[in-house]
C-alpha cells in the first residue's frame, strides 16, 4: 500500500526559532508507531530550513522536511532565488512546486511549473506538485479537465522511473522519511478550498484524486500510477481528516493553516496513521 503522507505547508509563517519549537512539539506529540505508519513532513520557509535540519538530525527525529519552492535554474544571477542544489545540500527531501499561490501571485505558468519539477528531480528532491481549479472552473464543471491538463503540462517529458523514483540516483540525502521512495507526489488543492475554511467533500477530493491517478495510468501504466501518492489540500483540519482520507485515491494531506498548531497537526497525522 501507499504510506500516507501528511505535509505541513507553513507558508510565510514562523521564524527559525519558532520553527524549532514547532518541530519539537510535533515530535513530542507523536508516538514512534504513528510516525512509522504515516510520513510526517514540515515545509518551513527557507530561513528555517537549516534550523530544522539541525534539530531533526541532532535528535534523529522521524520527521521529514522540505521547501515551499525552488528556482528553475541551478545557479547564477537570479537574485532572491534558491536552487535545488542548495535545498539538497540541506538534505531536504521534498519541495512544493506549482502551489496555487505561486501560480496566482508570482505568475508561474505551466511551463515554469514543469521546469521546477525537472529542477527538483535533477537534485534528488521529491516535488510535491500542486494542481487545482478555481471557483469559476468548478462551477462550470470543468475541474477534472482543468486538473488533468495541469498535471499533463507539469509532467511533460517525465519518465515512469522519474515519476516513481524507482531509478538509481533519485534519492535525496535525508530529511527523514526513510524508505518511502523518491519520485513525484501530486497534491490536489482546489483554490476555492485554500484558507477559506470551505473544505472539499470527501467525494470531491476522491473524484479529482481518482481522475489524476487514472490519467497517470493512461500515460505511465496502472502499476506505475498505483504507487504514486496523491494528496488533498485545502482547509484540512483534524475534524475532517478521516473523511478526506477515506477516498481510496487520497493518500494524505497538504495542510496549511492547521499545520501551524502543533496539537492540531499532530491530531491530523494521528488520524492518518
Ligand atoms: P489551508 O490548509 O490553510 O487551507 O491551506 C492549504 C494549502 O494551500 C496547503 O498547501
Amino acid at each position: 500500500g501507499r504510506r500516507p503522507l501528511l505535509a505541513g505547508n507553513w507558508k510565510m509563517n514562523l521564524t527559525h526559532l519558532e520553527a524549532i519549537g514547532m518541530v519539537q512539539k510535533l515530535a513530542f506529540s507523536l508516538k514512534e508507531t504513528e510516525l512509522e505508519a504515516a510520513e510526517v513532513v514540515v515545509l518551513p520557509p527557507f530561513t528555517a530550513l537549516r534550523s530544522v535540519q539541525t534539530l531533526v538530525n541532532g535528535d534523529k527525529l522521524e520527521i521529514g522536511y522540505g521547501a515551499q519552492d525552488l528556482s528553475v535554474q541551478d545557479s547564477g544571477a537570479y537574485t532572491g532565488e534558491v536552487s535545488g542544489a542548495m535545498l539538497a545540500a540541506l538534505a531536504c527531501r521534498y519541495v512544493v512546486v506549482g502551489h496555487s499561490e505561486r501560480r496566482a501571485l508570482h505568475g508561474e505558468d505551466d511551463a515554469v511549473v514543469a521546469g521546477k519539477v525537472q529542477a527538483a528531480l535533477r537534485h534528488g528532491l521529491v516535488p510535491i506538485l500542486c494542481v487545482g481549479e478555481g471557483l469559476e472552473v468548478r462551477r462550470a464543471g470543468e475541474h477534472v479537465a482543468h486538473c488533468t491538463a495541469q498535471l499533463d503540462a507539469a509532467l511533460e517529458g517525465l519518465t515512469a522511473e522519474q515519476l516513481t523514483g524507482s531509478g538509481a540516483g533519485t534519492e535525496a540525502g535525508g530529511g527523514g522519511g526513510s524508505g518511502s521512495g523518491g519520485g513525484v507526489v501530486i497534491a490536489y488543492e482546489p483554490v476555492w478550498a485554500i484558507g477559506t475554511g470551505e473544505v472539499a467533500t470527501p467525494e470531491d477530493a476522491q473524484e479529482v484524486c481518482g481522475a489524476l491517478r487514472s490519467r497517470l495510468a493512461e500515460r505511465f501504466g496502472a502499476e506505475t500510477a498505483g504507487v504514486v501518492r496523491i494528496l488533498y489540500g485545502g482547509s484540512v483540519k483534524a475534524a475532517n481528516t478521516a473523511g478526506i482520507l477515506a477516498g481510496p485515491d487520497v493518500d494524505g494531506a497538504l495542510v496549511g493553516g492547521a499545520s501551524l498548531d502543533a496539537d492540531e497537526f499532530a491530531q491530523i497525522c494521528r488520524t492518518a496513521a
